[in-house]
Formats: structure tokens, sequence, C-alpha cells
């Protein structure tokens, strides 16, 4: 039987297998090889003959990703999510986090949430400057149900993480999502009531509209300086198909004479704040890299 870990405390794995959960061990060989099985991991299990609720983990099948900051194995996508207001948009954070996702090959959706507050329509901008570097981006209001359905629907047959600042929404739409699971909206009681030695196991939450999401933030502090200088332009979707066109195939795009890059930003087809922000992050690159030779 083929199943996802959704849950592991003390040894003890809650295996998701269509829509039942098994409580399964992990057989004793995994350990003594060193192997940790994370949560989203996809197994191999044989279930007890006397109680099916029961059954031993046989085989670890290899992982496409891993997430450090929450250990969690196969993550496929990220939900990354910024208020529209309180708090504004920080978009040098978002690119950043938009650079980091690419990197780790995460398919993205960008979810703007409080748009109740957003009597300016101040997302119909950003919408327009993601969009057309290539994501998809949806405008929610966990407070009011708005384009709840739509979130719901990118999250089917993915396993997804939610990024972004706090005090954004996230616990929030996590919680319109999901009926039943209820999680501290605004953190506060989550930091008071654990412990300080309380360690915290991430968990994958089934969704009953499909598809599964760990129920801790990822991402959560997030360093551009991991991607190498010369791969930051295969970060920015709407770099990608450009880089070719540009005279020089070492070209970083910053003044270099015939660059395909720059042009695009030129003719309005790149909007200028991505283009500022990959100039930020390329300078933050270098710096980590010449403060590295030292
Ligand atoms: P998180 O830190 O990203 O998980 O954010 P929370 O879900 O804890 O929400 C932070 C605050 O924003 C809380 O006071 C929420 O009630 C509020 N909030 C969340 N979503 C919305 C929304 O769509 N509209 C408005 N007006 N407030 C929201
Ligand atoms: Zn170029």
């Amino acid at each position: 039987m083929e199943g996802i870990i959704i849950k592991g405390i003390a040894g003890q794995y809650h295996v998701r297998v269509g829509d039942q959960t098994h409580t399964c061990k992990a057989r004793g060989i995994f350990k003594k090889k060193g192997l940790k099985l994370l949560v989203g991991d996809r197994v191999r299990i044989a279930l007890d003959d006397y109680d099916q609720a029961q059954g031993v983990i046989e085989e670890v099948h290899p992982r496409q990703t891993a997430l450090i900051r929450p250990p969690v194995a196969n993550v496929s996508q990220a939900v990354v999510v910024f208020a529209i207001k309180h708090p504004d948009p920080n978009i040098n954070l978002l690119d950043k986090l938009l650079a980091i996702c690419e990197h780790n090959q995460l398919e993205v959706v960008i979810c703007f949430n409080k748009v109740d507050l957003d009597n300016e329509h101040l997302v119909n901008h950003y919408q327009k400057v993601y969009e057309s570097a290539g994501y998809k981006v949806i405008a929610t209001s966990a407070k009011e149900h708005v384009e709840i359905e739509s979130l719901k629907s990118c999250l089917n047959d993915q396993i997804s993480v939610f990024a972004g600042p706090s005090g954004v929404g996230k616990s929030s739409l996590l919680n319109e999502i999901q009926e039943g699971i209820r999680l501290e909206v605004g953190g506060l009681s989550e930091k008071i009531g654990r412990g300080k030695h309380t360690t915290r196991h991430s968990e994958l939450m089934v969704l009953p509209c499909g598809g599964m999401v760990v129920d801790t933030p990822g991402f959560t502090a997030v360093d551009i300086t991991i991607i190498e200088l010369e791969d930051l332009s295969s970060c920015y979707r709407e770099f990608a198909d450009l880089v070719d066109q540009c005279k020089f195939n070492n070209c970083r795009h910053i003044n270099e004479p015939g660059c395909a890059v720059k042009a695009a930003v030129a003719e309005g087809d790149i909007y200028e704040s991505r283009y500022e922000s990959y100039l930020y992050f390329i300078k933050a690159i270098e710096e980590h890299r010449r403060y590295k030779s030292w």
C-alpha cells in the first residue's frame, strides 16, 4: 500500500492512504541507516493482519523536495501570501520569496489578502505586475470569504506550504479552507500556550477540497544568497525566456550592451519594480561572495 506521512510523533507515523489514516511504526532498518522519516514522505506500508488501523512503514520513496523549516518532504507548491494593506505588501520580500520558490522548483500561487480593505483597488496593479511575470494571482479576503473557492482549487493535487510575513492572514486563510481545523489567528495564544521546550511538529492537513497543506508557514527566514549569481535571472520567470537573446551569454543584465532583459524593461514588458529587486539581490549576492572570499 502506498501512502503519505501526514504526522509523526515519537516514532508513530500517521500515514494517509486514500481517505484512510493508518498509524504506523517504521522498520528498524531506517534508524540503523540514519534515515529520518519526514512528514510528506511517500511510503509503502504493510497493514497489521489483526488491526487494519495499524501498520509498518516498509519503504520510503525518493524525495522530490525537502524543506528544512518546517521539515517537510515533497512540498510541491508555495502559496505566497501578502496583505494588500495592514501591513502594506513588502515587494522586495515578495520578489525574494518568489525567487527562492523558483530556485526550489516549487509551483507558486500569489495571494493578496485583505481585499476588503482595498478601497483604492491597489490590488489591480499588483495583479498586473505578477500575472505578466507569469504567476497565478488571487485576491482574497479571509474576512469576507472572497475568492476562497479559487484558492481551494489551486490546492488540489498539491502539497502546499503557506509563506509570507506575519499578520497578513495566513492562518485565517487556512481556517477558511478547512472547516474543523482552527488555527490561532493572530498567533498570540500559540506563543503563550506552548512551553519553551515543547517542539512543534509540522503536520499535513488533508483538505476536503483535495490536496494537503503544511499547517505551519514555511520560508520564514529566507536568504537570497543561497542562489548563485548566475542563477538569479532564471529565478525571475519573465527573464528566463529572454536571456538567450542577450548579446553576451554571460550577461548579468546590469549594464551590458545588447541585453534583452534591459530592453524589455525599457519597452515596459518587464515591470521596473521587478527589475529593481533583481538588481538589489544581485548586489546582495555579490557582497555575500566578496565577504566569503576574504
Ligand atoms: P498570519 O500571521 O499571516 O497567520 O495572520 P492571521 O491570520 O493571524 O491574521 C492577522 C490579522 O489580520 C488578524 O487580526 C486577522 O483577523 C486579520 N485578517 C486576516 N485576514 C483578513 C482579511 O481578509 N481582511 C481583514 N480586514 N483582516 C484580516
Ligand atoms: Zn542581459
